[in-house]
């Protein structure tokens, strides 16, 4: 069924347009048919509905829940089929036409969006619906909804009148030129530095890898035009940028190299036109006015009035918590590292330049494994059939590849469709699973295609689309995937789980749509834990070539690899979360102490080996700064505490025992993915664990713990 039957949609079922195939509003997206010359009149004829089906609702006065929510209904169908799918081609499909044509109707489409969050008609009516007795009828799911959306509307500025909201909006400008001048500079000092590496002494030790993308680095200059590098005998270029900075600083042999190319690190972004250091002052000062228009003592208070954790105490609590168990642990890796550098000939003592270095060397020495070693193990297919063979066990769905019942945009994209325990159709799935450097963009995600949704007109199933970048196969090499992307390909269908699983019937809180933003990572984060299930993973491990399975002793190297300097990582996470929430929990802008004062004084008390003074890290962190972290950074902890907590609930019943984790399976999927964003996720939590999330679980597989430990804890309510 489509809706062509509402008036905004009939006067363009007569437009010669209508064959375009952005306009479709049923079934799956044409994507076999949608072309880059659809993209400027489709989306332009799209908005045009949008708006009237937006102005007809801003003209009705009617407070009740179907009248006040079935346009905006109407309109998200319109942009699911008519601008997810170009904002879907444009990565994993992209050419100039594209790009061009997706740049010509972005503004709009940005224009069109900002509106309607802040249409102050559609804000007075959700208010009035929630002061109205109709309120309590409405429901969990729906109140949450609406109170969400009256929320997010105050949020940009919505309340605000006169000279309040002038100033808002003028704060608020200012704070978005702010973020893309700090990335600006980070960008630019980042581009500023490089070490040319001439002679081939100095490049003892880095890898070929890194000496292939060194000579790129070189060639790209047009400068050394006369001069081409070559991977084995140079020039080599050593950059700042994260994959060659992180590399270097693990196989530099040549201590001051590694010296010089370490402090270019840590001051990027703090010296002449790229210094970061006033804006990080005038952008914490502009937020902290912010929040106070909006009526909160703080930024932290802002961020937080969404999220799962709710308060700064909460996160507070998570961090002393999660510092207590490492803070030794850190102090014990890094004596053990400088240990190893004295005995394998360093007389001076360990320094900031040396850490990375010795830890590489220690790893190697105690467990490397390389990627190509494991790769035969993984072919996609094999890890795909692990992957649905323990989503049946725990959730009891049955995936099944149905390509032909689909239009694709590429010929190696798949199509699966997601059956329950009864056979019934609940869901479905792209995967586009190979790299394709020409024209799609590289990481792994998950993204809706379609949300499910259940109105008086219809029921929509969910689609989802998950993208890879694997290898593609080559002749009788099947796709071969590192363990990481293993790892990430489960990550990612986590997050496919909870969209397709829902059984939410509203759209605004189907699948992830509403999922507090801490908490969105739960699922995804779980299923990586599946990956060490030893089961699960010597089905899926077997050898391309000789079907011989995983040896036992790789298993281990993986295992311990996920603990390895699990202390100093935590430290170093726990770093930058609790600089993050001081900095917008308690800025005052009469403080004597600076940003990096602030930092300094957490490093000496979180880090095993506090920052140089001269450490300007806080200019190049952009998460917060630039990006939407600020009082989130926390998130990643947080969310790992609970996908942590959740799967210990599957060690609890015994992850030999299917019919054990059959039952516990069950209930993970019908509260954490059914329910997704209809529930406060701390009650849905609870539903599925039977109490809050704790850190112990955490604690126990990142080996910062011992299991007798957390049984002690758990039974000793005073070690919480
Ligand atoms: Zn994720």
């Amino acid at each position: 069924m489509d809706t062509s039957s509402s008036p905004a949609d009939s006067s363009a079922a007569d437009s010669p347009t209508d064959s375009n195939p952005l306009l479709v509003t049923s079934g799956l997206p044409p994507w076999d048919r949608i072309e880059p010359e659809h993209v400027i009149p489709g989306v332009r004829l799209m908005l045009q509905k949008a708006e009237s089906i937006l102005e007809e609702a801003e003209r009705d006065d009617a407070v009740d829940w179907d009248r006040i929510m079935d346009p905006l209904d109407r309109i998200s169908l319109l942009f699911e089929y008519g601008w997810n799918p170009v904002e879907h081609l444009l990565s994993v499909m992209n050419s100039s036409e594209l790009r061009e044509a997706h740049e010509t109707v972005l503004p709009d489409i940005v224009r069109f969006s900002l509106r309607m969050g802040q249409s102050r008609p559609l804000y007075r009516r959700l208010c009035a619906l929630r002061d109205s007795d109709r309120w309590d009828r409405l429901g969990e799911c729906r109140r949450r909804i609406a109170t969400r959306m009256i929320q997010d509307a105050e949020l940009s500025g919505i309340g605000l009148e006169g000279e309040d909201l002038r100033q808002f909006n003028e704060n608020q400008e200012r704070l978005s030129r702010l973020a893309t001048a700090f990335s600006n500079h980070v960008l630019d000092s980042t581009k500023a530095f490089h070490l040319d590496i001439t002679d081939p002494a100095d490049a003892d030790g880095l890898p070929e890898s890194f000496r292939r993308m060194a000579a790129a680095a070189w060639n790209q200059d047009p400068q050394n035009a006369d001069q081409k590098a070559s991977v084995e005998s140079g020039p080599w270029r050593v950059t700042l940028e994260a994959p060659s900075f992180g590399p270097f600083m693990e196989h530099c042999r040549r201590r001051d190299l590694r010296e010089q190319v370490y402090r270019a690190w840590i001051r990027r972004a703090s010296e002449g036109d790229t210094n970061n250091e006033p804006l990080i002052a005038e952008i914490l000062e502009l937020r902290h006015s912010q929040a106070h228009l909006l009526g909160f003592r703080n930024w932290a208070e802002v961020s937080l009035a969404r999220k799962m954790a709710g308060s700064v105490e909460r996160v507070e609590t998570m961090f002393e918590e999660l510092l207590q168990a490492s803070r030794d642990r850190g102090r014990a890796e890094l004596k053990e590292i400088a240990q190893y550098a004295a005995d394998h000939g360093q007389n001076e003592p360990l320094a900031h330049w040396d850490v990375a270095f010795w830890a590489e060397r220690l790893r190697e020495e105690r467990f490397a494994f390389t990627d190509e070693q494991l790769r035969p193990y993984f072919s996609l297919d094999r890890v795909l059939e692990g992957l649905f063979r323990i989503c049946r066990l725990l959730f009891g769905i049955t995936v099944r590849r149905a390509d032909q019942e689909a239009p694709r945009w590429h010929e190696d994209v798949r199509f699966y469709q997601v059956h329950d325990e009864n056979g019934t159709l609940i869901a479905s799935f792209y995967l586009d699973p190979y790299s394709r450097p020409e024209n799609k963009r590289g990481g792994a995600w998950m993204n809706d295609c379609i949300a499910r949704s259940v109105t008086a007109r219809e029921t929509r199933l969910p689609v989802a689309h998950l993208v890879c970048n694997g290898t593609p196969p080559v002749g009788r090499v099947p796709s071969l995937m590192t363990f990481r992307e293993v790892e990430t390909l489960f990550h990612e269908f986590g997050h496919g789980l909870q969209h397709m699983l829902t059984v939410i019937d509203e759209r605004e809180a189907s699948g992830i749509s509403g999922v507090e933003w801490d908490a969105v990572e739960l699922p995804s984060q779980f299923m990586e834990n599946w990956c060490y299930h030893r089961p699960t993973l010597l089905s899926m491990a077997v050898h391309y070539e000789t079907g011989e399975r995983l040896p036992d002793e790789l298993f281990e190297r993986l295992c311990a690899a996920r603990t390895w300097r699990a202390g100093s990582a935590m430290l170093r996470q726990l770093l930058f979360g609790m600089t993050d929430m001081h900095l917008h929990a308690r800025f005052d802008p009469r403080n004597r102490e600076s940003a990096f004062e602030v930092f300094q004084r957490i490093a000496e008390d979180v880090s095993p080996m506090p920052p140089l003074p001269e450490n300007r890290f806080l200019c190049s962190f952009q998460h917060i700064f630039a990006g939407g972290y600020a009082a989130g950074y926390y998130s990643y902890k947080w969310a790992e505490v609970l996908s942590a907590d959740a799967f210990a609930a599957f060690e609890e019943a015994g992850l030999d025992n299917e019919e054990a984790l059959a039952a516990t399976g069950r209930r993970f999927r019908d509260t954490i993915l059914a329910q997704g964003g209809s529930r406060h996720p701390m009650d849905i939590f609870r539903d599925f664990r039977g109490r809050e999330p704790r850190v112990d679980a955490l604690l126990r597989h990142s080996g910062l713990i011992e299991p007798a430990t957390e049984q002690q804890r758990q039974n000793d309510p005073a070690g919480r």
